[in-house]
């Protein structure tokens, strides 16, 4: 009975930083049916560097969906109901591997990873100030944040990669790029792909024209041959190769905060979330004008759904550092066995007690875009301990997303009247409620909280010989939320905002 009902299903694997997932919804309730979850490993080979393995990360993909699909079937659910696959997937995050082996040639260099620091520096001296082209051409500033300096750092430094560009047998792509290829048959036949949403965070893309750009590429000296083509957002890329779900389309590709956008059915002009996952990310869709901010924020593509559809722009607040503090609470000085904890160990404090943690552990994004800052925990006292820490490492996200709303809201002009948040760290309540404390707006959260999976599914299931998901306004679902209203008063927030600005001045200039 209950398989009658079901109607068409759309998988999504959303590959993010921390964790792989693939998930299952039912494409006209919007209902996560099942999922499976694998954490993924994050190696600091030294300093400043974040690797991981780009087989680790098709494996655990591979693994995620046969799971999911033997959960499908003990609740009798028929996984050949499944129509489509999107895929969502950190974005920057640079690989390189071989097409006729099909070997990585390195570890995947980790969005994170501020190895290229010195490469920065270098190129920035090349950049006239009279004409930012790249800037101008791509909504970003140069930061190590983005594919292009992390795949000429692999140039510059890694032989494989450098004999494999000569003998025309590398390709480069970032995670989605890596997993399509790999998903829709690798060596055998995979299609070298990517959106126009990871495009837009290579450095390497015209966000106007939606194609790679020669003076960029000249610039950076990157072969465009080893480049992906390409495509929207929503259309069939190529079919599963392999696996349980062999032969399904693979038919939607949004970079993980495009993803969430969309599955925040952010879709007007004005309308913003906030993603909480090992970053976070405030997306305000700004329609289908690029617009560029004054206050330190990036202007990205949002998404393109669809061939012949319009493509739309986001400005964007990326915060390095939200979630990854938790990780590393628990990794680096285990004062906590799970990220879970964080929260009874605040708790019990309700306060930091005057303790400030500016977790710069990457340098600073939005919007100071300060690669010398480091992390520092201030204020210290002898009465502090490990819950007042734990209770200041969340107000510093809650801190960091009031930096970049209150940049948000000079650029847009219109204040947010509300923020619709989303993301692993959400599950937190003693951190919603704070951040509705320290923003002085609701906090809406959704409560089905895999809005970037939605995202991704939602773009596979519309594409164009798909057609089972239709994105017309009367059809999408209303999303159910909960809402966290701002308790304390206003001027107690703002000196509590206050002191915060200083300690970011102190994380400052700590490495030359
Ligand atoms: P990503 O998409 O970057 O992989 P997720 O959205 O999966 O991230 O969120 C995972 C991050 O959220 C991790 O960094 C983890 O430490 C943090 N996290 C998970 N649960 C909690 C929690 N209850 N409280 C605070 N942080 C949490």
């Amino acid at each position: 009975s209950n398989k009658a009902a079901l109607g068409p299903l759309v998988g999504a694997v959303d590959q993010g930083t921390s964790s792989t997932r693939f998930l299952v919804f039912n494409s006209k309730t919007a209902e996560l049916l099942s999922h499976h979850e694998v954490e993924i490993k994050q190696e600091f080979p030294r300093e400043g560097w974040v690797e991981q393995d780009p087989k680790e990360i098709l494996h655990s993909v591979y693994e995620c969906i046969e799971k999911t699909c033997e959960k499908l079937g003990q609740l009798n659910i028929d996984i050949s109901n499944i129509k489509a696959i999107g895929v969502s997937n950190q974005r920057e995050t640079t690989v390189v591997w071989d097409k006729v082996t099909g070997e990585p040639l390195y570890n995947a260099v980790v969005w994170l990873d501020v190895r290229t620091q010195s490469t920065v520096e270098s190129l920035g001296k090349r950049i006239p100030r009279s004409n930012n082209f790249v800037k101008s051409k791509t909504g970003l500033p140069l930061s190590t944040y983005f594919s292009a300096v992390k795949l000429r750092w692999l140039l510059d430094n890694v032989s494989e990669v450098q004999k494999a560009v000569e003998e025309k047998r590398a390709l480069f792509g970032t995670i989605d790029s890596w997993l399509i290829w790999s998903l829709t048959g690798g060596v055998n036949g995979g299609v070298h792909h990517t959106d126009v949403t990871n495009a837009s965070r290579t450095m390497l893309f015209n966000i106007h024209s939606l194609e790679w750009d020669k003076q960029l590429c000249e610039f950076f000296g990157i072969p465009m041959e080893i480049l992906p083509k390409v495509r929207s957002s929503s259309e069939i890329y190529g079919l599963m190769k392999a696996g349980a779900l062999e032969g399904v389309p693979i038919s939607g590709c949004l970079g993980d905060q495009s993803a969430a956008l969309v599955g925040q059915m952010c879709f007007q002009n004005g309308q913003a979330k906030n993603t909480y996952g090992t970053g976070c990310f405030l997306l305000c869709n700004t329609g289908r004008t690029c617009v560029f901010s004054d206050h330190g924020l990036l202007t990205t593509v949002a998404y393109k759904l669809g061939r012949d559809k319009p493509v739309y722009y986001a400005l964007e607040g990326s915060v390095a550092i939200a979630g990854a503090v938790i990780r590393w609470l628990r990794d680096n000085l285990g004062i906590i066995k799970t990220s879970e904890e964080i929260e009874k160990l605040a708790k019990e404090v309700g306060t930091s007690y005057g303790c400030y943690f500016v977790p710069a552990f990457s340098g600073l994004y939005a919007p100071y875009w300060e690669p010398s800052a480091r992390g520092i925990i201030c204020g210290l006292t002898q009465f502090t301990n490990k819950r007042h820490i734990a209770f200041a490492a969340l107000e510093a996200v809650c801190f960091q997303t009031r930096e970049i709303l209150d940049a948000m809201n000079r650029d847009c002009g219109i204040p947010l009247s509300h923020l619709q948040v989303d993301g692993g760290m959400t599950s937190n309540k003693i951190l919603m409620q704070l951040q509705a404390d320290i923003l002085y707006i609701p906090v809406v959260k959704s409560l089905m909280p895999e809005t970037t999976a939605l995202g991704a599914a939602m773009a596979a299931g519309a594409a164009e010989g798909v057609g089972v998901w239709s994105l017309e306004p009367e059809d999408l679902s209303t999303v159910m939320t909960e809402q966290f209203e701002p308790q304390i008063n206003a001027e107690e927030s703002e000196i509590r905002y206050s002191t915060w600005k200083k300690a970011v001045m102190k994380s400052m200039g700590w490495v030359t």
